[in-house]
């Protein structure tokens, strides 16, 4: 029956949920997997090595988390933030979403890096806007985007990375 057909996902292609549509302002966190050793340009950071790995990104989008979001899913030409740089080579495996007008993207980043095995690699990444350490926690393992029920998580079809 044609209407119990679901969309194949694969080859990055991204699962059909709401969030992606979302118009709602909010926090988010990216999931992402970097396979091997990469260095990158982080605009006024400089050129910055990355070691292999995960690292969670968090963001806020005032202006919507689906179209953010979306963003963040492609390939992103013209660098607007730090993190565009850092999407060019890595894979994006999960994301995040938490709506709300709030400023949680430096308290969350606080939170995160107290994981165990957390660490900021990069100081003051994605914290143009703030005072705080950054944005940007690296992992040496797989960890949880959900940080309580306030979190949808969204996990991505993406090529080659470890599930
Ligand atoms: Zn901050």
């Amino acid at each position: 029956m044609a209407d119990s057909v679901r969309p194949q996902l694969g080859n990055g292609e991204l699962n059909p949920t709401p969030i992606w549509t979302s118009r709602a302002p909010g926090t988010y966190l990216l999931l992402l997997w970097l396979i091997q050793p990469a260095s990158v340009d982080v605009g006024r950071l400089g050129a910055i090595a990355f070691r292999p790995g995960w690292y969670i990104y968090v963001g806020s989008a005032l202006g919507g988390l689906g179209q953010r979001l979306s963003r963040h899913a492609r390939s992103i030409k013209r660098h607007h933030w730090h993190i565009d740089a850092l999407r060019d080579v890595t894979s994006l495996v999960a994301v995040a979403a938490r709506p709300g007008r709030e400023r949680l993207e430096c308290a969350i980043a606080d939170q995160l890096s107290a994981r165990p095995g957390a660490c900021r690699p990069v100081r003051r990444f994605g914290a143009s806007d703030c005072r705080c350490a950054g944005h940007l926690i690296r992992f040496d393992r797989r960890t949880d985007l959900k940080l309580d029920d306030d979190w949808s998580v969204t996990a991505l079809v993406s090529h080659g990375s470890p599930m």
